[in-house]
């Protein structure tokens, strides 16, 4: 039977639950559990895809195709588990199948309300993953703080949920702030007890508290909590502030987080957590060897939330180079302004990322000639790999005029052009390329020497290719496409053989990397932004 913890935030928002979540996640996986995680979220799209990365960060996708919220890339790096489209449900899901069971006719003769339509439906997609995936431990987190008038509906279904199947197999962790007042010196209790307070009035008295704070819990603040929260004094947890994510699972072992949740819930887990190869990886995050510094040249660089997966695919492949990337954020519009030299000046590596929309494209298209020219180790990764196709045909083909037909429609020389099935499709959610497709990868080229493999999987989110009828005549100005679809008709990969490491590819990289087995391109990519930058590193 699988058990269940819903982790819900009070206080503020941006509290880290979806870190705590993951944390969680990866402990009760270290005692020989099988785990998933779930986002509900109150917002009323059916999926994220349709929203600007500046609301929402990026959109996360999974193998199935599910566009989802980027907590779940936390999830994944955090778990060994592969996650469904399943795991990531919003309002909008929710309200969108109910309305399309009133219009069937599902319901007919009954006024279709909140409670008990929308609360219906909720419970059954909690229970759905937990039937699909078969795990001893469904971890599901309800996005919102605690008083929002949104999350309501998801509130009041955890309630019944729990009600229903027994508070020894539901537990509640909520996750609140203890701020520090500097003019006093003191921690404040007082915020947790509110928002505790409030979540009782909607009918879920907590099982955990996990206190966000900048300096340790004492012993008397957390009996003090205990006390006014009506939880057991070992029930209260601290949530330092780390330097990295990564090391927050072991923060919550050394404080017993995972004997408590085994206790409370009866898992048959194994006595101890096997924790050894992450706290390694945690060292190693902590102690770099050198240090160097990578540019990413996008235009949603403010935000660096857009970005979150590459960021920490950055980790990752740092680690398994014993080097710290840093990152410098270029703005590609900035670069129209003042030029790619400027701008880049001193980098080891250049990346350009995912986007969407014809802003910032000149600019991307100077960095990526800077790169080439220069002979930086660059990486393309979905629009990059296109704006790479398109400088390649503007200054090496002489198509002065190339682009892609989503900036130019009218282009002469339309080097990125619509997929066919995308031709046919109307509508603008859910309805791109979306996750994972296999591709086959050429020997003898950088994408082979980094896979090892010549069959890939890998996951996509776009409407736009490399455009067939150029392929031969860009073959024979050198460029290699090293990873085409099965059947040949997609390219998925590119690269120039006659510089250090110059890789674009089609689909998302950064989705697949996880902190114990880096992506084979990243890590290829910084091994290589390690040689080329050797004279600049810098020594910790
Ligand atoms: N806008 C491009 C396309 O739709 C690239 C998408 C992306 O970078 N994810 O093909």
């Amino acid at each position: 039977m699988t058990k269940f913890i819903f982790v819900t935030g009070g206080v503020v928002s941006s509290l880290g639950k979806g870190i705590a979540s993951a944390s969680i996640g990866r402990l009760l996986e270290s005692r020989g559990l099988k785990v998933t995680i779930a986002k509900f979220d109150p917002y009323l799209n059916v999926d994220p895809g349709t929203m600007s990365p500046y609301q929402h960060g990026e959109v996360f996708v999974l193998d199935d195709g599910g566009e989802t919220d980027l907590d779940l890339g936390h999830y994944e790096r955090f778990l060994t588990a592969r996650l469904s489209r399943n795991n990531s449900v919003s309002s909008g899901k929710i309200y969108n199948s109910v309305i399309s069971k009133e219009r069937r006719g599902d319901y007919l003769g009954k006024t279709v309300q909140v409670v008990p339509h929308i609360t219906n439906e909720i419970r059954e997609s909690i229970l759905k993953i937990a039937k699909e995936q078969k795990v001893d431990v469904c971890i599901v987190e309800i996005g919102g703080t605690i008083g929002d008038i949104e999350s309501l509906p998801f509130l009041e279904a955890v309630r019944q949920f729990r009600y229903d199947i027994g508070k020894e197999n539901a537990i509640n962790i909520h996750v609140t702030l203890v701020p520090y007042i500097e003019a006093s010196g003191e921690l404040k209790t007082k915020p947790t007890q509110k928002t505790v307070a409030e979540l009782r009035a909607i009918g879920i008295q907590p099982d955990v508290i996990l206190c966000r704070s900048e300096l340790p819990l004492p012993e008397d603040i957390k009996n003090k909590i205990s006390l006014f929260c009506n939880v057991e004094p070992e029930a209260v947890y601290e949530a330092l502030d780390a330097a990295s994510i990564y090391e927050v699972p072991l923060l919550f072992q050394a404080q017993g987080l995972d004997d408590f949740l085994v206790k409370k819930l009866h898992l048959k887990a194994t006595s101890r957590a096997n924790l050894t190869q992450w706290s390694k990886f945690v060292k190693q995050v902590y102690s770099p060897k050198k240090e160097m510094e990578i540019a990413i040249a996008g235009k949603y660089v403010e935000l660096h939330d857009a970005y979150k997966s590459i960021m920490e695919s950055f980790i990752h492949a740092g680690v398994a180079n014993s080097v710290k990337v840093r990152l410098r954020w270029v703005d590609s519009e900035d670069v129209e302004k003042h030029g790619a030299a400027k701008l880049l000046k001193g980098v080891s590596g250049i990346l350009v990322p995912g986007g969407f929309g014809d802003r910032g494209i000149e600019g991307k298209i100077q960095v990526i000639k800077y790169a080439r020219e220069k002979k930086i180790p660059f990486f393309g990764i979905c629009l990059g790999m296109q704006c790479a196709v398109i400088e390649f045909a503007r200054h090496i083909m002489k198509l002065n005029t190339a682009n892609s037909g989503e900036f130019d429609p009218n282009t002469s020389d339309e080097v990125i052009s619509m997929m066919a099935d995308q031709l046919k499709i109307q509508g603008l959610g859910g309805t791109m390329r979306l996750g994972a497709y296999p591709c086959k990868v050429e020997k003898g080229t950088k994408a082979y020497q980094a896979y090892k493999q010549t069959l890939i999987q890998e996951r996509h989110r776009h409407r736009y290719e490399f455009n067939n009828v150029y392929r031969e005549k860009a073959k024979a100005m050198g460029l290699k496409l090293s990873g085409v679809s099965p059947d040949g008709t997609l390219v998925e990969m590119v690269e120039l053989p006659n510089h250090p490491w110059f890789v674009g590819v089609q689909f998302h990289p950064e989705l697949k990397s996880r902190p114990l087995a880096p992506h084979p391109l990243f890590r290829e990519f910084v091994k290589a932004a390690v040689k080329y930058g050797h004279k600049k590193i810098t020594k910790k």
